[in-house]
C-alpha cells in the first residue's frame, strides 16, 4: 500500500475498531488514519516520578508507588464499592473504585502496583478515587498523552488503537514536502518524528519541540493555501465603473458627514476596485463605527454604472434594516432596490426574475439569496453582513453562488488579528477604528441579581423620559427551548408585574419573522418601549432611542458577545447604560471579564482580551462550524509562530513565483486546505 492510501483509510477499518466503535470515533472528527495521527492530546500525565504518599497533591495527578494491605468490596444499592488499603514507605491510604466490580480480582494482597491519580483528604484519610492503576512490570510509558474522548471510548483503549496505527505507520517513508531551507532555517524535524514523539513522548521538552513543528507545518500550508486562493480570485474582471461619482458626490446625499475612517475605507476600497481585478475584502469595525453606510457607497456606484449589486443579511430583521436604512440613505437618488424577503410569499417568483433582468439595481436580502435555481445578470459587488454568521466553507459557497467578482465582508465584531490572520487569510483588509463624533460613551455597570429592583427603577425613569430599554434574557446552554421559556417567563412576569404600567414586548428566535419584524417596528415607533428579548436582538438592530440595556446572567456570555449586545444602545446622541447582571456565584476569571467590559469601549481591544481568557476555541465555535482550520495550532497560544510563519511564506512567494513552487508541496496544500472549497 502506498502512504497516502494508507492515511486515506477509514478509522473503521483498523484492527480492532469496526463499525461501531468507528461511528464514537466520528464524533470526535476522526474519520481516517490521518484524523487520528493528528488529533492532539489535550494533555500529558507524568509518570516518570514516583511521589510519596506523604507528598501527595490534591490538585494534581500524581503516580503512587503502593502496596496492597487489604481488600474489601462494600456492597450497598445503588452502587459497589471496592476498597484497598494499601501502604508505601511514608504513610497508609485507601483507593476506591465504585461500581467496576471487575476489578476485585485485579489486586492481589502483598503485591505493589502503580497508582496515577489525586489524593483527597476525606474522613481522615487519605483516598485516591478511581486512580488509573498499572503493574510493576507493566509500566512502560513514562509520559501518557491524554485525549479528549467520548462516551464508550476509554482512555486505555484509544491508546491502544493510536500505538497499532503508529505501529503500521512506521513501515512507511514520509517524503518531506516543505523546502529544505525553511526547515533547517527553523529546526523543524520531520513529520513522522513529530507525530510518534506527541502520541508516545519520551520526555516533555522533545513533546513540546515536535508539537511546535507540527504547528509550524499547519500554519505554513494554511497560509500558502490562503496564498494560492487569493492568487486565484485576483482575476482581472471586466466591469466597468462609471468615472463621474465619488466621496464629494456622495457625502452630499447623506444626513451625516463621513468619519475620516469612513472616507478612508471608501477610498482604500475604490482603490483596489479601479485596479480591475477581483476584489475580496473583509471590512471590520466596531459595533456602530458605521460601516452600511462604506458599503453603500459601492452599492450605489455598481447601480450607476449599471450593474446589480448584493446585500445579504444573517437575518431577516437585518435584511429589512438595511433595506429601510438604504433606502432612505438614498432617497436622493432613489435607486431601484430589489428586496427579497425569506420565506415563500405570494409573487416571490417574479421577485426573483427581476434578478436576472438585465436592468441595474441594488438587491437586499438575507441568505435565501443565494440559492443554486437563482440567476443573476451581471453583478458588479456582493456584501455580505455581520460575517461571523457564516464559516469559512459557508462564505466561499456563497461567494461561488453569486458568480460575482467582487465580495466585501463586514464583520459584526471586531475580530482578533491572529484570527483574522488565519480565518480570513484569503482576504483583505479594511478597518474602521473611529466612531461617528456625536457617540457617547455607553456607562456600563456590573451588579448582581439583588440588584435587579433597582435596575427596573432605573429603566422606568429612562422609559418616562421617552428612551426605550432593552433586557436580554439569559443564554441558556445551547437549548433554544429553555432559551425560549426563560424569555417567554421573563416576559410574562414583567409585564403584568414591575412594568404592568409599560408597554413591554417579547422577541425571541422562535418568532416568525413577520412577528419579529412586527416588533422592531413597534419598538421603534414607540408603541413598545421595553423589550424583553433573547440574543436575538445581537445582530446589527439600530434604534437610535434605545438606551438602556440589561443582560441578564452575563456572566454566561463572552466578552465580544457582550460587546456586540451593548452595542444595541448608544447609537444616538443620548447618553446610554448597559448593566451586566450576574448571579450571585460568581468566579473571579469570570468577574475579570465583565470587569473589562466595564472599563473598555474599544472592540478591538475587547476581541484581543476575550480571545486570551477564552482561547480560540469558544470565540470560532467548534470544527462543524467549518471555522476548524486547525489540529494543532491555537490561535490563542500561537500568535506569534502565526505572525512568524506567516512572514516566511510570504517570503517565499516573493522569491518563488506560486507556479514555481514545488508540485509535491502545492498538491499536499490542496488536498488539505482548499478541496472543500470548491471555489477553486
Ligand atoms: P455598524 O458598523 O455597527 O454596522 P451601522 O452602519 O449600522 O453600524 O451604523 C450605525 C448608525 O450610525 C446608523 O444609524 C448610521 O446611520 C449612523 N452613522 C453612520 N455613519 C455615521 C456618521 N459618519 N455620522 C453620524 N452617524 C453615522
Ligand atoms: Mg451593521
Amino acid at each position: 500500500m502506498i502512504l497516502n492510501d494508507f492515511l486515506k483509510k477509514e478509522i473503521r477499518f483498523i484492527k480492532g475498531v469496526g463499525p461501531i466503535k468507528g461511528q464514537l470515533f466520528n464524533k470526535l472528527d476522526i474519520y481516517t488514519i490521518k484524523d487520528i495521527i493528528e488529533y492532539r492530546p489535550f494533555r500529558y500525565d507524568d509518570l516518570s516520578v514516583v511521589t510519596n504518599v506523604c507528598d501527595y497533591d490534591d490538585n494534581q495527578n500524581k503516580l503512587y508507588f503502593l502496596k496492597i494491605l487489604d481488600k474489601r468490596v462494600v456492597n450497598s444499592k445503588n452502587y459497589k464499592i471496592i476498597k484497598l488499603r494499601a501502604i508505601d514507605n511514608t504513610s497508609y491510604c485507601d483507593i476506591v473504585f465504585f461500581n467496576q466490580d471487575y476489578l476485585k480480582n485485579k489486586f492481589d494482597i502483598g503485591k505493589k502496583y502503580y497508582f496515577f491519580g489525586k489524593f483527597k483528604n476525606e474522613f481522615n484519610s487519605l483516598t485516591l478515587n478511581s486512580p488509573d492503576f498499572y503493574k510493576e512490570n507493566e509500566l512502560k510509558e513514562k509520559i501518557l498523552p491524554v485525549y479528549l474522548l467520548t462516551a464508550g471510548l476509554s482512555l486505555n483503549y484509544f491508546r491502544k488503537v493510536i500505538k497499532n496505527v503508529l505501529n503500521e505507520l512506521n513501515t512507511f517513508n514520509f517524503e518531506e514536502i516543505i523546502p529544505e531551507f525553511i526547515l533547517k532555517k527553523y529546526l523543524v524535524e520531520n513529520y513522522k518524528k513529530s507525530i510518534f514523539n506527541i502520541h508516545f513522548p519520551d520526555n516533555f521538552e522533545n513533546c513540546l519541540k515536535s508539537l511546535k513543528d507540527l504547528k509550524f507545518r499547519e500554519i505554513f500550508t494554511l497560509h500558502l493555501a490562503f496564498s494560492l486562493m487569493k492568487e486565484k480570485k485576483s482575476q482581472k474582471n471586466n466591469i466597468k465603473w462609471i468615472n463621474d461619482f465619488d466621496l464629494i458626490k456622495f457625502e452630499v446625499l447623506l444626513p451625516f458627514k463621513l468619519t475620516n475612517d469612513q472616507k478612508k475605507s471608501i477610498i482604500e476600497i475604490e482603490k483596489k476596485l479601479n485596479l480591475g481585478f477581483n476584489i475580496n475584502i473583509l471590512l471590520q469595525g466596531d459595533v456602530g463605527a458605521g460601516k452600511t453606510v462604506v458599503v453603500v457607497y459601492f452599492l450605489l456606484k455598481a447601480y450607476l454604472s449599471g450593474y446589480k449589486s448584493i446585500i445579504m443579511a444573517p437575518t431577516e430583521v437585518l435584511a429589512k434594516q438595511h433595506f429601510n436604512s438604504i433606502t432612505k440613505l438614498l432617497e436622493k437618488i432613489n435607486p431601484r432596490i430589489i428586496f427579497i424577503r425569506g420565506g415563500n410569499y405570494k409573487g416571490k417568483k417574479d421577485d426573483l426574475l427581476l434578478l436576472d433582468d438585465e436592468k441595474p439595481a441594488i438587491v437586499i436580502g438575507t441568505h435565501a439569496l443565494f440559492q443554486k435555481n437563482i440567476k443573476y445578470s451581471s453583478t458588479a459587488i456582493t456584501i455580505i453582513d455581520e460575517q461571523h454568521r457564516f464559516g469559512v466553507k459557508q462564505r466561499m459557497e456563497l461567494i461561488k453562488l453569486s458568480n460575482c467578482p467582487n465580495v466585501i465582508v463586514m464583520s459584526a465584531t471586531p475580530i482578533p488579528r491572529t484570527l483574522s490572520l488565519t480565518v480570513y487569510g484569503d482576504m483583505d483588509y479594511s478597518v474602521i477604528k473611529e466612531k461617528p463624533a456625536e457617540r457617547i460613551k455607553i456607562k456600563t455597570f456590573v451588579r448582581s441579581e439583588e440588584s435587579l429592583f433597582k435596575i427596573y427603577e432605573f429603566i422606568k425613569k429612562r422609559v418616562d423620559y421617552g428612551e426605550k430599554c432593552f433586557i436580554i434574557t439569559p443564554l441558556v446552554d445551547e437549548s433554544d427551548k429553555l432559551e425560549l421559556k426563560s424569555a417567554i417567563a421573563t416576559y410574562e412576569d414583567l409585564s403584568t408585574n414591575v412594568f404592568k404600567n409599560y408597554s413591554v414586548g417579547l422577541l425571541h428566535g422562535r418568532m416568525k419573522e413577520k412577528e419579529k419584524n412586527k416588533v422592531m417596528e413597534d419598538l421603534k415607533e414607540g408603541k413598545v418601549n421595553i423589550l424583553v428579548s433573547t440574543t436575538v436582538i445581537e445582530v446589527g438592530v439600530d434604534i437610535s432611542d434605545a438606551t438602556v440595556i440589561v443582560i441578564n446572567h452575563a456572566d454566561r456570555f463572552g466578552i465580544a458577545q457582550l460587546h456586540q449586545l451593548r452595542g444595541r444602545v448608544g447609537r444616538g446622541n443620548k447618553p446610554s447604560y448597559c448593566v451586566l447582571v450576574h448571579s450571585n456565584e460568581i468566579s473571579k476569571t469570570t468577574m475579570k471579564r465583565l470587569r473589562i467590559l466595564e472599563n473598555s469601549d474599544d472592540g478591538f481591544y475587547l476581541a484581543e482580551a476575550d480571545l486570551l481568557l477564552r482561547g480560540s476555541g469558544e470565540l470560532l465555535g467548534s470544527r462543524q462550524h467549518g471555522f476548524g482550520l486547525f489540529r494543532f495550532v491555537d490561535p490563542a497560544e500561537d500568535r506569534e509562530l502565526i505572525e512568524q510563519v506567516k512572514k516566511e511564506v510570504n517570503a517565499l512567494i516573493k522569491i518563488e513565483k506560486i507556479e514555481n513552487i514545488d508540485k509535491k508541496l502545492l498538491d499536499y496544500v490542496y488536498e488539505k486546505h482548499l478541496k472543500d472549497y470548491s471555489i477553486l
